[in-house]
């Protein structure tokens, strides 16, 4: 079975190929297309809005069965902030730096106690015959008073998780609690229910 995967990030497909092959699924990008898709707007207020619209947008285009995940970082004592805006929270989109920069003036007087957060992540499976199946994995931590660590990537050298910083962790222990794991692990089981059902 072919799906193709609505992401750019290599990253993210290695994460889902490793879970999903234990189905037999094979997956395919946008590097095995002939021309590359469009992009498409990021515009919903909930991850899974985000996972599905990208999704669809997927199948549709490609004839094929088609995900796509949403993830982004929720700050308890931010009301949940930067949420589905994580990637251009300073205002640009994908400025590391400039994000966690924002996020630690934002957090200044906040104390440990109070600096709870956690990752989310929405992953969308569509088919071409419109059944959908959507799910969320969490991963919660703490936010630190300043970085630390070269591992990962985004909000990674500020997020304190209980195996420790993730920008310190080695990716095999960020993956074995990582938000997007526990998302492609429910979204694994409900694909099993599928192929049970015939
Ligand atoms: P997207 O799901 O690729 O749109 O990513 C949203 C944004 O959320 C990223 O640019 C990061 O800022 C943040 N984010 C999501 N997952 C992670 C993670 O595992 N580590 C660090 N940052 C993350």
């Amino acid at each position: 079975m072919k799906y193709f995967i609505a992401t750019k990030n290599q990253h993210k497909i290695v994460e889902f190929e490793r879970i999903l092959s234990q189905l037999g699924i094979e997956l395919i990008s946008e590097k095995d297309l002939d021309k590359p898709l469009p992009d498409v707007e990021e515009n919903g207020l909930t991850f899974e809005e985000n996972a599905l619209t990208k999704a669809e947008f997927a199948c549709k285009q490609t004839g094929l069965v088609s995900l796509a995940d949403d993830s982004g970082l929720c700050v308890d004592a931010l009301d949940g902030a930067p949420g589905v805006f994580s990637a251009r929270y300073c205002g640009r989109h994908g400025d590391d730096a400039a994000n966690n920069k924002k996020l630690l003036n934002e957090l200044q007087n906040v104390p440990m106690e109070k600096r709870t957060a956690r990752y989310v992540a929405a992953v969308a499976c569509v088919f071409p015959d419109g059944r959908k199946i959507v799910v969320r994995g969490t991963c919660e931590g703490h936010i630190a008073f300043e970085e630390s660590g070269n591992n990962g990537f985004g909000y990674d050298p500020l997020f304190i998780s209980k195996l420790g910083r993730f920008g310190e962790v080695s990716a095999e222990e960020k993956d074995s609690i990582s938000h997007r794991a526990e998302a492609l692990i429910k979204l694994k089981a409900e694909l099993e229910k599928i192929y049970k059902e015939g």
